[in-house]
């Protein structure tokens, strides 16, 4: 009798592990969640693409002053190389302060434009510099221009990291006076959704001189907790966190 059900089991698990013809099921499996909004209530994410720039040691002040950690969507090779010794310290400074690093992929193409290969490429290489440089493996990545369509969805899906847009744009990429972005914090504020998830580039002088400061306290003022992009949705940040390597001759862009 027991030998029966264990065979009946068996038999059953053997079913349902069968290999299944259909592709969708596979594509199901591997395609990326697109994260547009933060889901934990009353959080805010301020994320900052393009870098590691100069400026970071100044974005990440002005937010520990605060209390605050933000996210940092890096490159690996377009305002500079991220093997710069400069870089290498940027991305190991901010990586200790408490925030988060992520991708913004290699050299910010439009990813939408590219195959299958190269799209692999463009984040491969920024996963490898991160192993790199702070030892960890992202869990997420913002495409360039937040363009994506289901092969990037499919490729980031199989390389493990969530596609991540925003909700809120504080305007500094399209050429936004501060005063209009700080503006733009006050009445998303004023609007007081349960959560933020703000797009900020920390290659602009006057996003991290000229309005941070302002839109944190704006913020905070308003019971807003600022938090890192996976704290915001109760996410693990990275898929795999161990220790960071030995600058050698092969770290280049
Ligand atoms: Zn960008």
């Amino acid at each position: 009798m027991i030998s029966w059900i264990v065979l009946s089991l068996g038999l059953a698990l053997i079913a349902g592990a069968s290999p299944t013809p259909a592709n969708a099921t596979l594509e199901t499996r591997a395609r990326a969640q697109v994260y547009s909004k933060c889901t934990v209530p009353n959080t805010v994410a301020l994320t900052f693409d393009d870098g590691p720039y100069d400026y970071i040691y100044d974005i990440s002040g002005k937010l520990l002053e605060k209390g605050a950690k933000g996210t940092f969507f890096f490159n690996g090779n377009n305002y500079q190389c991220i093997y710069s010794d400069a870089n290498i310290a940027r991305i190991q400074y901010v990586y200790g302060a408490g925030h988060q690093v992520a991708s913004h992929t290699w050299a910010h193409k439009h990813l939408t434009q590219l195959s299958w290969d190269q799209v692999h490429d463009e984040m491969y290489r920024v996963e490898l510099a991160l192993q790199r440089i702070v030892g960890v493996t992202p869990a997420f990545m913002r495409p360039p221009y937040g363009e994506y369509n289901d092969m990037v969805l499919d490729a980031s899906g199989v390389r493990g990291q969530g596609v991540v847009i925003w909700d809120f744009d504080s305007g500094d990429s399209a050429g936004v006076s501060a005063a209009d972005s700080r503006q733009r914090y006050n009445d998303v504020a004023n609007t007081h959704p349960s959560t933020i998830l703000a797009l900020n580039h920390e290659t602009y002088y006057s996003t991290a001189f000229q309005v941070l400061t302002n839109a944190i306290d704006t913020l905070q003022a308003k019971g807003y907790r600022l938090v890192t992009l996976a704290e915001c949705l109760g996410k693990p940040a990275y898929q795999n966190v161990g220790q960071r390597q030995q600058k050698d001759a092969s770290w280049t862009c």
